[in-house]
């Protein structure tokens, strides 16, 4: 193998430039060419139809037919897993440095693709230019940095030295690992949880989330072009509640790798931890699941930094991130003077379809999405002052105003239930402590951040602050693979991070063998 370069974050495209520009436009009128064009299932190198179909929609333009995708049935599902088994029992033993050899050529073609890629992510998920562009660079990331992390824990690691014996461990694969990602990081997610459990030396049965099928098509022909045998990746879209679960409950399903809501996160838990018949293992299940992410604002801290950042948290891709500023804590020093930083930029944001560059905002994912995002401002009406936003217009796509909220209690629904829309909850605190006890006050703990100028309420937010990831003086979205592992305490879920050290763990057993030499 050649000497491999340090890990670096794949940089972002820059759209102000003509030419970047003008390479995306083409490669997003491309991508529209292609509407409505018919993709399969791939189970086992194969390509099969099934009789149900699953119809992906542009949230921008919900008159149009992104594509059309098989829905797997049970019985197909069953056999994504059986024949993943079966590949199983080659793959396991495949050299690490080949599988990692076959990462970095994913991430390769992945680049020579990337606005093809990034097409579909404006495309299918509603994502503006930036916001793909940050998704697909991500995706770019998990192949390099997993591919990196593979050769570090892939051969025979020394253990404490014993007399007379040779002791060393090895991480060995688990078996055919289910992945479930959300749509929300289209492209990222399901590759990071996809490239991870294959360069371990697993096999993946793929169910792709039923709002986003196309990115994880794109992600299927990649890793076939790519060279992993048939059988080892499979595609299989179809619905959570029968094709899922019945991926999740097969005695031959080894892990679950799964990103998704709270509810879904914990009924998969639920399914998985019962023993089915012939069943030899216990399954396991990683399950990063939904936030209430607080920003807590203090009194010495730089107001126009921590409005721009509470404005990109709460608002980037339309609020729909597990990590989004969706409360907005402030010490009741510089409340007022705070809300009058932030509703103005929230006034300008512009909202539009997400092809258009134009667009600091596009629209929501689907329809139910969208109703159940309406229905909470009907609610946070009834439970704080309406300061920005409020309006919401599904005629031609799922388009809502960026909404805040002021004077929420933090007891409230809005400060407690995740919208996982462009809806925030401002809430004022007594003090610093009381902001920080107030960010800690929900069920979940995923990301955090806190803006004050004295490094003693800084250390404290270190000690106190509750949640996964915790950003200081800066926003709390963005994590970058390598440099913010991600993932959530309590109802956040099992805390996996995703583009850390300890991340490929998950995906093994560790088998420890000793020797004892012969005497001559
Ligand atoms: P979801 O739970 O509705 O769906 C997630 C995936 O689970 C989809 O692929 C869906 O088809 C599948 N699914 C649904 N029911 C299933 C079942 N019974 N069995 C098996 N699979 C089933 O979530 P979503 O709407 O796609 O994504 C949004 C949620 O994801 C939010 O709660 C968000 O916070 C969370 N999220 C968390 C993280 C994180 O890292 N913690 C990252 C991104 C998104």
């Amino acid at each position: 193998m050649k000497k491999i370069p340090p890990f670096k974050n794949e940089p972002y495209q820059d759209f102000s430039k003509k030419a970047a520009a003008d390479k995306l436009r083409a490669a997003i009128q491309k991508v529209r060419a292609s509407f409505g064009r018919e993709y399969p299932l791939l189970i086992g190198g194969k390509e099969v139809k099934s009789e149900q179909k699953l119809l992906s929609l542009n949230p921008s333009n919900k008159g149009e037919v992104v594509g059309v995708f098989q829905k797997a049935s049970v019985e197909q599902a069953n056999q994504a897993i059986e024949v993943a088994s079966k590949a199983f029992q080659t793959w396991q033993y495949e050299p690490v440095e080949k599988r990692a050899e076959r990462m970095f050529k994913v991430a390769r073609i992945m680049r020579r693709r990337r606005n093809e890629l990034v097409a579909w992510c404006i495309l299918e998920a509603g994502k503006t230019w930036p916001e793909a562009d940050a998704d697909v660079a991500e995706a770019i990331d998990f192949a390099d940095w997993y591919a990196r992390e593979a050769l570090r824990i892939g051969s025979w690691q020394p253990t404490y030295p014993f007399p007379g014996e040779k002791p060393e461990q090895k991480y060995i694969p688990l078996g055919v690992v289910v992945v479930i990602p959300p749509w929300n990081f289209p492209s990222a997610i399901l590759s990071g949880m996809t490239f991870a459990a294959l360069v371990t030396g697993n096999t993946v049965v793929l169910k792709p989330s039923s709002e986003t099928p196309g990115i994880g098509w794109q992600i299927a022909e990649i890793l076939m072009e790519a060279g992993f045998p048939n059988g080892v990746f499979n595609f299989v879209p179809g619905s959570g509640a029968t094709a899922g679960n019945a991926m999740v409950e097969h005695p031959r399903t080894r892990m679950i790798a799964f990103t998704g809501s709270m509810e879904v996160g914990l009924d998969i838990t639920r399914r998985a931890a019962v023993a089915q018949p012939g069943q030899i293992w216990i399954k396991r299940v990683i399950a990063e699941m939904g936030g209430k992410n607080a920003l807590v604002v203090d009194d010495s801290a730089d107001l126009d930094a921590a409005a721009e950042a509470a404005k990109v948290s709460a608002f980037g891709y339309q609020g729909q991130k597990c990590s989004a500023g969706s409360r907005i804590v402030l010490h009741k020093k510089i409340y007022d003077r705070f809300v009058e930083k932030l509703v103005p930029r929230v006034k300008r944001i512009r909202v539009g379809p997400a092809d258009d560059p134009a667009s600091w905002m596009g629209p929501v994912i689907s329809q139910s999405a969208f109703d159940s995002i309406v229905g909470y401002i009907s609610v946070g009406k009834n439970e704080g002052t309406l300061a920005a936003g409020g309006e919401a217009d599904d005629s031609r796509g799922f388009f809502i105003q960026p909404t805040v909220f002021a004077d929420v209690d933090p007891h409230a629904r809005i400060a407690q239930e995740e919208i996982f829309g462009p809806v925030t909850a401002v809430i004022p605190a007594k003090n610093y402590e009381h902001a920080i006890q107030i960010a800690n006050c929900t069920k979940f703990g995923l990301t955090g951040a806190v803006f004050s100028g004295s490094r003693k309420h800084i250390e404290y937010a270190k000690e106190r602050f509750f949640c996964g990831n915790l950003y200081l003086n800066r926003k709390c979205t963005g994590a970058m693979v390598g440099a913010h592992p991600f993932g959530g305490f309590n109802m956040s879920g099992t805390d996996s991070k995703a583009g850390g050290r300890d991340y490929l763990l998950l995906f093994t057993q560790a088998k420890a063998v000793t020797e004892k030499p012969r005497k001559k």
